[in-house]
C-alpha cells in the first residue's frame, strides 16, 4: 500500500470518474465541476505540484528505459474548443518535467502538402519518440470535428476516419505508446468570458481570430461531432477522458492525475546496467587523493559496497508507492510491457 498523502484529496480518482465508457452522455457532463475533488483551488494547485514531482520521475525512468532500447512512450491527445484551455495546461503540466522528455505539437488548418495526404499522415510524423511524453494540441481529432461540422469532407470519408482512427491507434499502442486522450469540457458561457478577455488584452489578442465567433455559433453542431467521437473512439485500449474545464485549476490537477497514474501503471524501472556499481565505485574513489590517501583508516572496498547500496535504495520506495496507489486506483489498463 502507498503512504496516504496529506495532499492527496481524491475521493473518486479522475482516471476512473471521468473516463468516457458506454453510455456516455456529453449533454450530462457539468462543465463547473470539480468531480471527485473536495478540496479548494488552493489545495488543487498544491496536490497537482506535489504529483508533479513523481511525474518527473516517472518521465525520467522512462526515458532511462529507452536508453536501454525500450520502445514505450506517452501520447497525451488534447482537445477542445477554442479558450477551453489546452496551451495553459501544456504550460503547466509539460513545465512539471524535464523538457527534453517532452515533445509537443500543434495542429492547424492543414497545409497544401498535408491536405494532399491522408488525414494521419502528418500525425505519424509528429509520433513521439521512444522514452518520450508527446502532446498533441489539437490532433487526428480535428478531421471528425472542425471537418465534420464544416462540411470539409463527406460524410462517407467521416464515418471511415473513426475507423481508421481506432486502427491507427491499435497499432500505436502494439507499438507501445500509452494513448490518453484528453476533451477539456467548457461551457458556452465560460467560452464567450474567455473570449472577452482575450479581446480586452493587447498580449491576448494573437490567440484571437474573428472566426472563434462563428465557431461559437456552431456550438451545438460541435457536441454533436464531440458526442460521436467519444462514442466512436473512446476504447479500452485508448479510452477519453471528459474533463470539466471552467476551473482551469481542476483541469490541470485532473490531467496531471491522470498522466501520473497512467506512467506509473507502465511501471518504468531504471534499467539495469551491464557493469559493477561497487566496482566502479571503487576506481572512482581511487581517483580522488584524500580518499586514497585515507584508505589504511576506510579501506576502499568497504566504502565502494556502501555506495553500491545506496544506490539500490534510491527511490525504489516512492517509486513503488505511487504504482500501487494507480494500481489500486484501478483503472482496468494493465502495464503494455
Ligand atoms: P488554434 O489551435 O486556435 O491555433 O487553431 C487551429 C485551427 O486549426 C482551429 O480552428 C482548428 O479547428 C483548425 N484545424 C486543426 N486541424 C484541422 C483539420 N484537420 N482540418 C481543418 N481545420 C483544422
Ligand atoms: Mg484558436
Amino acid at each position: 500500500m502507498g503512504e496516504t498523502k496529506d495532499l492527496d484529496l481524491w475521493t473518486t480518482s479522475p482516471a476512473i470518474s471521468l473516463r468516457v465508457r458506454d453510455g456516455f452522455q456529453l449533454e450530462s457532463v457539468d462543465r463547473a465541476a470539480t468531480v471527485g475533488w473536495p478540496g479548494s483551488k488552493k489545495e488543487g494547485n498544491k496536490a497537482r505540484k506535489e504529483r508533479g514531482d513523481l511525474l518527473d520521475e516517472l518521465q525520467e525512468r522512462l526515458i532511462a528505459e529507452a536508453r536501454s532500447g525500450q520502445k514505450r512512450r506517452v501520447l497525451l491527445v488534447l482537445q477542445g474548443m477554442d479558450t477551453a484551455g489546452k496551451g495553459s495546461l501544456i504550460n503547466k503540466v509539460a513545465g512539471m518535467v524535464d523538457p527534453q522528455g517532452v515533445e509537443i505539437s500543434s495542429f492547424g488548418v492543414p497545409t497544401e502538402e498535408e491536405a494532399s495526404h491522408d488525414f494521419l499522415w502528418r500525425i505519424e510524423k509528429r509520433l513521439p519518440k521512444p522514452g518520450m511524453i508527446g502532446i498533441f494540441d489539437r490532433s487526428h481529432y480535428e478531421d471528425v470535428l472542425v471537418q465534420k461540422v464544416e462540411n470539409l469532407a463527406p460524410p462517407e470519408e467521416i464515418e471511415r476516419r473513426y475507423g481508421a482512427i481506432n486502427d491507427f491507434e491499435t497499432s500505436l499502442v502494439d507499438d507501445g505508446v500509452t494513448v490518453i486522450k484528453i476533451a477539456l469540457l467548457i461551457s458556452y458561457q465560460e467560452q464567450g468570458y474567455r473570449l472577452l478577455r482575450r479581446l480586452a488584452r493587447r498580449d491576448k489578442h494573437w490567440k484571437y481570430s474573428p472566426s472563434d465567433v462563428a465557431t461559437r455559433e456552431k456550438w451545438s453542431a460541435y457536441d454533436a461531432a464531440y458526442q460521436a467521437m467519444f462514442e466512436r473512439t473512446s476504447t479500452d485500449y485508448a479510452p477519453w477522458y471528459a474533463v470539466p474545464a471552467d476551473n482551469k485549476w481542476y483541469a490541470r490537477l485532473a490531467v496531471t492525475e491522470i498522466l501520473t497514474q497512467e506512467l506509473a501503471k507502465m511501471a518504468p524501472r531504471w534499467p539495469e546496467m551491464d557493469w559493477d556499481v561497487e566496482a566502479e565505485a571503487k576506481k572512482v574513489l581511487e581517483t580522488i587523493p584524500a580518499i586514497a590517501a585515507r584508505a589504511a583508516q576506510k579501506p576502499l572496498e568497504k566504502q565502494a559496497a556502501k555506495v553500491a547500496e545506496e544506490s539500490k535504495i534510491y527511490r525504489e520506495e516512492v517509486f513503488d508507492a505511487v504504482r500501487d496507489d494507480a494500481t489500486r486506483d484501478g483503472g482496468d489498463r494493465v502495464a503494455n510491457v
